[in-house]
């Protein structure tokens, strides 16, 4: 994957600065080099990516907690970042999108996801209404843009929060820095 606005790191030096001393820098170098893997006794980092069955982690147990919801959308999920921030103490999220998420898909997609409803037992009223009250919040257009959005809306909000936008490559399963 080649783009200006996506950051490689191959090397530790790759790691963007501003995370220096934050448990992203971890997170990267876990997943991406094979750092060796320490023991935790409590989680340090909260991880929110897409529930696409090809995102998966190389990290070690009890690193972090993890929230999946369809194209990383923590904005519409935020008790899961509250609980992480206020029950267990963690001061810094990873927001994970991904290449080739189907959340780009959803607008064009109607007719398939309320067939879908009504193949499931839902009456085709209702899966319409549920389209229609949806759709709109979790359609994306560009997941990485998508991340580096909700990391700016949720740093205004949680001002003491350290939150780092990446993606994933499906095609290699690497993660990449997003440029804001
Ligand atoms: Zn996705």
């Amino acid at each position: 994957m080649t783009s200006d606005r996506l950051l490689n790191v191959r090397h530790s030096d790759d790691i963007l600065r501003e995370w220096q001393r934050t448990p992203i820098v971890d997170f990267l170098q876990y997943h991406n080099l094979g750092a060796d893997q320490r023991d935790y006794e409590r989680a340090e980092l909260l991880i929110c990516a897409c529930m696409d069955f090809r995102v998966s982690f190389n990290i070690p147990d009890k690193f972090a907690y993890i929230i999946r919801t369809p194209g990383a959308n923590l904005i519409e999920n935020q008790f899961g970042l509250v609980a992480a921030l206020t029950l267990a103490d963690v001061h810094a999220v990873a927001l994970v999108a991904h290449t080739d998420c189907a959340m780009t898909k959803v607008r064009g997609s109607e007719e398939r996801i309320v067939s879908g409803l009504f193949a499931s037992g839902w009456d085709e009223n209702t899966a319409q209404r549920f389209y229609a009250e949806q759709a709109g919040a979790h359609a994306l257009t560009n997941p990485t843009d998508f991340v580096i959005r909700q990391c700016q809306t949720l740093r205004k909000q949680y001002t003491n929060v350290i939150f780092a936008p990446l993606v994933y490559d499906v095609a290699d399963g690497k993660l990449w820095q997003a440029r804001e």
